[in-house]
């Protein structure tokens, strides 16, 4: 091993060790991107409370070439590469709001991309609610937050040796992930995707609120972000295969009315789901409180005396495989 390889050694962390040894293939045409099924992959199935079970939100979408986050809340990214990903194949990021717990890890995830992606692979392409474009400048701007790292890591003779190493070629851009701010009804078109946004009903007017819709060949998946009952969930998730439904509360035990609106629980879960006519209901966004035996049971029950569709309850790591329109596999989610 010579001096040069032994710097890339040293430098890489494991999934960017798979990068090296994928190194004669071109990043972008390696074998991540060969089409694969639409699988989504719960990332992060809590709230903003702490937890080792439950990580903050983040879901992660295989389809076609493309490699799809939506929301990166605190541990979301630890949890993508617990599943098995690459930072640096991951190829877009959407937030449907910016609570903490939905963006915590953008920091990470760009910049760890960035740094492992070497100048080898495109940039991050970002869509979300303003003030997205500000909070990026205000993150990775050469007066943001991490601008002296930035600096010290494009300027700085140790870090250009190992960027080197990795098989970057000097001078070193700067992270530069390219914002889309998005609104309710705004459509984003991938290659054999598209995404339709709409409106939540959350903590309006403090912060923009919006769902996702994917649609591909191989079926549809609806993400509700934050929300409370709502006729706009109703109408984006119609006749979806997977809905994915934030599930804070009981039905009950939400601590007051205004919580209710901007929270929902699991009763309106079951009206939702219904009204809407999806096939596949995913429970996510989960409290301790609710997450125990015999509660969860009782919940699943009661949505099912109203809602005729499956009824999933989420945990981190599980994934849910796509085709010909139909949950084909719902694989558990196993981690520590
Ligand atoms: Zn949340
Ligand atoms: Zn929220």
């Amino acid at each position: 091993m010579n001096r040069r390889e032994f710097i890339g050694t040293l430098a890489v962390s494991t999934p960017a060790a798979a990068a090296a040894a994928d190194e004669q293939r071109p990043t972008g045409t390696s074998a991540a991107s060969e089409p694969r099924p639409l699988t989504i992959t719960l990332l992060g199935t809590g709230t903003p409370a702490p937890s080792m079970e439950r990580q903050s939100s983040g879901y992660l979408i295989e389809v076609g070439t493309d490699l799809i986050v939506w929301d990166h809340g605190p541990g979301a990214h630890h949890r993508l590469i617990q599943s098995g990903h690459r930072t640096i194949d991951v190829t877009h990021a959407f937030f449907t709001h910016l609570h903490y717990d939905h963006c915590m890890d953008y920091g990470r995830l760009v910049l760890q991309r960035w740094d492992q992606g070497a100048d080898r692979i495109p940039d991050l392409q970002v869509y979300g609610p303003p003030p997205l474009a500000r909070m990026t400048e205000q993150l990775f701007g050469p007066d943001g937050v991490y601008g002296p790292d930035i600096r010290a890591r494009v300027e700085h003779r140790s870090s250009l040796d190992v960027f080197e190493a990795r098989g970057g070629t000097s001078p070193r851009k700067r992270p530069a992930p390219r914002v889309t701010e998005i609104h309710a009804g705004s459509i984003v078109q991938g290659n054999g995707w598209k995404v339709t946004v709409g409106h939540a009903q959350h903590v309006q007017p403090y912060l923009e609120c919006l769902a996702l819709r994917l649609d591909a060949k191989e079926g549809s998946i609806c993400y509700t972000g934050d929300s409370g009952p709502s006729d706009t969930i109703v109408e984006l998730a119609r006749g979806c295969d997977i809905l994915i439904h934030m599930n804070h509360y009981f039905s009950g035990t939400e601590p007051t009315p205004a919580y209710r609106a901007a929270c929902g629980n699991h009763r309106d879960n079951a009206i939702i789901a219904k009204r809407a006519g999806v096939k596949t209901l995913v429970l996510t966004h989960l409290l301790a409180q609710i997450d125990q035996p015999g509660i969860r049971e009782q919940i699943v029950h009661e949505i099912q005396q109203v809602f005729d569709g499956k009824v999933v309850w989420g945990e981190d790591l599980m994934r849910l495989g796509l085709s010909g329109s139909r949950v084909s596999t719902i694989e558990p989610g196993q981690h520590e």
